[in-house]
């Protein structure tokens, strides 16, 4: 029997195809609903479509049946004035999808798999007989989806005239399997639905906490988060953030059949912290891989990450004139030290190789790592250095090298800490760090328009809430 993969949807869905037409004419002014599923897979056949005013999107909101209102603007009234949209549209040539085929919903009997249900017991409960259901098991083997029938699932039988016409088992709100009878046997066919996408925008003012601002703009916990940690390597949200510093973002909710059944990520943001202004954009290149950028293109990530530990306090800071606190003598302090229980990990703050693992004087055990040409780092008075650890071992920003200790002159648990660049220490603390390897020329074309267009709708939107206030 054949195992046919659908994509066959319901009504929304062919929304799609509209788009697909549309999109192939480059400013076609069409107002499309948020159907940008392409994003989600990294496609690379996105056009941005600049949306219609508001009459041209009420028109063809008719023609297309479903009014999908794309943008929900967190505080602001579904009555307000239109809201230029960019949406991504596949471009891909040909709409694959045929009519919409309405399901009449009301013909379906519906019933839940509970624990110590089988097949048999689920036939009885919808009034069905063995007589109805071996011809269909052995119709289509060697297919065998019951088997793992799961509590929760949804069964659900269309009976006409009294014999079983249609199963459907519903494995979760994307996957679900649908057996028809025809008049050679049955069909076995798995439907995929693929959710609606919807951009979210919301912005908030910290007037205590990052936290408390993005709860009172509507975020989850997980949003707050994420934004942070988009932010995190320019902005410590522990330390930098003042009052009337602002953020705003756009991200992506995923929809059922017009109901959200999750967030998604978020692909613009904006953050605005003592005065200066950060942007990041989401962007997945062309094989696939997603990151945030700045809309330069160059990388949210820094090539080394500020403190390589978790630590209780800074014990004592960068000083070229400092006087040696065993030593008594002048001994410039050239790192950090974090003062960090014993057995703490410690991270290599870079991509790099090891160029010293070992003992080495004062500094007890220590592992420096090289990160090209120019970058030095020293990790010293560890307890423990990661096994495997030794000269030449290449390793990645945040893989752990070893562990807090107070070996060699220390007076207490505490990782000290160099930076060098060139050779020359520089404080560990302030030194400019580089950004991570920035998005390849090649990508350019695809990600300056997207940037652009995600950096003019921040604004456009937050103009929109400011109008309606
Ligand atoms: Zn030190």
């Amino acid at each position: 029997m054949n195992l046919l993969k659908s994509t066959k949807q319901f009504p929304k869905t062919h929304l799609v195809a509209v788009c697909t037409c549309a999109a192939t004419v480059a400013l076609a002014l069409v107002f499309i609903p948020s159907q940008d599923v392409a994003a989600e897979r990294g496609d690379k056949r996105q056009t941005i479509v600049l949306a219609a005013p508001s009459e041209t999107q009420k028109t063809v909101s008719e023609t297309t049946t479903k009014p999908t209102n794309q943008i929900d603007t967190a505080k602001a009234e579904a009555t307000q004035p239109a809201i230029p949209v960019i949406a991504l549209a596949d471009t891909s040539p040909e709409p694959q999808l045929s009519a919409p085929t309405p399901v009449v919903e009301e013909n379906w009997l519906r019933i839940k798999v509970r624990s110590g249900d089988n097949l048999t017991t689920l036939f009885k409960k919808a009034g069905l007989g063995a007589n109805e259901m071996y011809p269909l098991i052995n119709g289509i083997k060697p297919e065998k989806p019951f088997k793992r029938l799961m509590p929760g699932h949804q069964l659900e039988f269309l009976i006409v005239d009294g014999e079983l016409s249609k199963l459907r088992l519903e494995k979760s709100k994307l996957e679900s399997l649908v057996i028809s009878k025809n008049e050679s046997g049955y069909q076995i066919e798995k439907v995929e639905r693929v959710p609606d996408v919807q951009h979210v925008y919301k912005q908030g003012n910290i007037e205590q906490s990052l936290f408390l601002a993005g709860q009172s703009a509507g975020l989850s916990q997980t949003k707050i988060m994420e934004l942070a940690g988009i932010f995190g390597w320019d902005v410590d949200f522990a330390l930098d953030i003042r009052k009337g510093d602002s953020f705003r973002l756009i991200y992506e909710e995923l929809l059922l059949d017009g109901e959200v059944i999750k967030d998604g990520n978020i692909i613009a943001a904006e953050f605005t912290n003592q005065g200066k202004t950060f942007r990041a954009i989401r962007y997945t290149d062309s094989k696939g891989d997603s990151n945030y950028f700045t809309p330069k293109g160059e990388s949210m990530r820094k090539a080394f990450l500020r403190t390589p530990v978790d630590f209780a306090r800074i014990s004592s800071r960068f000083n070229p004139n400092r006087r040696h606190p065993i030593f008594k003598t002048k001994r410039p302090h050239r790192g950090v030290d974090y003062a960090s229980p014993t057995g703490t990990p410690i991270k290599s703050a870079g991509d790099g190789k090891v160029i010293f693992a070992g003992r080495k004087g004062g500094y007890g055990k220590v592992v420096i790592v090289q990160h090209g040409q120019k970058y030095t780092t020293l990790y010293a008075h560890m307890s423990r250095i990661k096994p495997g650890m030794k000269r030449g071992k290449r390793v990645k920003q945040g893989n752990t090298i070893g562990y807090v200790g107070s070996t060699g002159y220390a007076t207490g648990p505490h990782l000290h800490y160099e930076f060098r660049v060139n050779g020359v220490h520089r404080n560990p603390l302030t030194v400019p760090l580089p950004h991570a390897k920035p998005l390849p020329k090649k990508e350019h074309k695809n990600f300056m328009p997207l940037a652009q267009e995600m950096v003019a709708q921040l604004e456009t939107l937050a103009q929109t809430q400011i109008a309606a206030k």
